[in-house]
């Protein structure tokens, strides 16, 4: 096979159309066997329930190339497993853990011509979602849905070394309490955008988002979660039925405490502790970790002792530790890497 002619190092992170896309339709209560197709475009009725009453769910995972030369996937079965989760909260059909699975490794490979070579820090990013496409005008679920995966090749999320960010405590919310804070339904980014644009004119990369019942605690920014580690070297995650269960957090809960012997916990945390927290983090799938350097409540400014220049020690070695998991450097845990053959 041989590889696209790109610029891997500076495609960045955008859309770039693939050679083909898995699709599965389900209706008459069933999905169908579902195929791999060229098209990239969708045609739908003008009152599809995802156009008018927002039914859309995705996932978001990665393909690459680790140090061996083979394609692999991480952990895909939690995407299927959060997937269904969603699909549960939203009144939509299940799509099978076993044939999501199948659907991603077979999307990967009619596309690994794309897949970016071991090293360049790029990657595919593979988009599996689900929406309803039969016209719904009395409020109600639809009753036709598709089952999509798309793949774009993305670029490393930071070039040249991932320099610590500045947040914003934001006085919007992004859940509800008893929302939809915890499934990846496309309405959390809708009722997002005008938050984050805000934050990004006043200067801030990002907003921290509280609990919505009282306001008192941390949840998440909007498409990441936080770490944190204590001064004396514990690892913190904030507990909360409105954050949305990261993969890539349980997964560094999990280096935390098997491969680095540090102590970690799930709590709620206030936000007026956080002065105290020696560094601080935000993690998923796209940068893995991303420091946070400064967070700035209402003018008050909390600067983490790990600074504005580099990674503080405890996340580097985290991040070390998973993305060496992640590539084959280190031995993974039992189930984490899927092989593309
Ligand atoms: C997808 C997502 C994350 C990160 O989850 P990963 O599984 O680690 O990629 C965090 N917060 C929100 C709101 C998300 O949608």
């Amino acid at each position: 096979m041989e590889k696209k002619n790109i610029d891997w190092q500076n495609i960045g992170f955008g859309y770039m159309k693939t050679d083909k896309r898995f699709v599965s339709t389900y209706k008459d209560g069933a999905w169908d066997e579902g195929a791999l197709i060229e098209d990239d475009m969708i045609t739908m009725s003008e009152c599809a329930g995802v156009l008018q009453y927002a039914q859309t769910i995705f996932e978001g995972l990665k393909a690459y190339t680790a140090e061996n030369g083979k394609i692999v996937l991480f952990r895909p079965n939690l995407n299927a497993q959060r997937l269904i989760s969603s699909a549960e909260r939203m009144e939509m059909p299940v799509y099978p853990e076993d044939k999501f699975v199948d659907a991603v490794l077979k999307t990967v490979k009619a596309n690994e011509a794309y897949v970016p070579p071991y090293g360049s820090g790029a990657t595919l990013y593979i988009r599996p979602y689900m929406f309803g496409i039969n016209p719904v005008i009395g409020v109600k679920p639809a009753s036709e849905y598709q089952f999509r995966v798309f793949t774009t090749p993305v670029g490393p999320y930071f070039k040249g070394g991932a320099k610590p960010i500045t947040i914003k405590v934001s006085d919007f919310d992004r859940a509800a309490p008893h929302g939809t804070g915890n499934i990846k339904a496309g309405l959390n980014y809708a009722m997002s955008l005008h938050a984050i644009v805000t934050a990004h004119e006043e200067g801030y990369d990002e907003n921290l988002y509280l609990d919505p019942a009282s306001r008192t605690k941390v949840e998440e920014t909007g498409g990441a979660n936080f770490l944190f580690i204590t001064k004396d070297g514990k690892v913190v995650t904030p507990k909360s039925d409105s954050i949305l269960p990261s993969i890539t957090r349980r997964s560094l809960i999990y280096v935390a405490k098997e491969y680095l012997g540090l102590e970690t916990e799930e709590r709620e945390v206030y936000l007026d502790e956080l002065k105290d927290f020696a560094e601080c983090g935000l993690c998923g799938t796209a940068a893995v970790i991303s420091p946070v350097g400064k967070i700035v409540d209402h003018g008050k400014e909390i600067c983490f002792p790990s600074g504005m220049e580099k990674m503080g020690a405890t996340f580097q070695k985290l991040y070390d530790t998973l993305t060496g998991i992640q590539m084959g450097r280190i031995e993974a845990p039992e189930g984490w890497i899927y092989t593309v053959e």
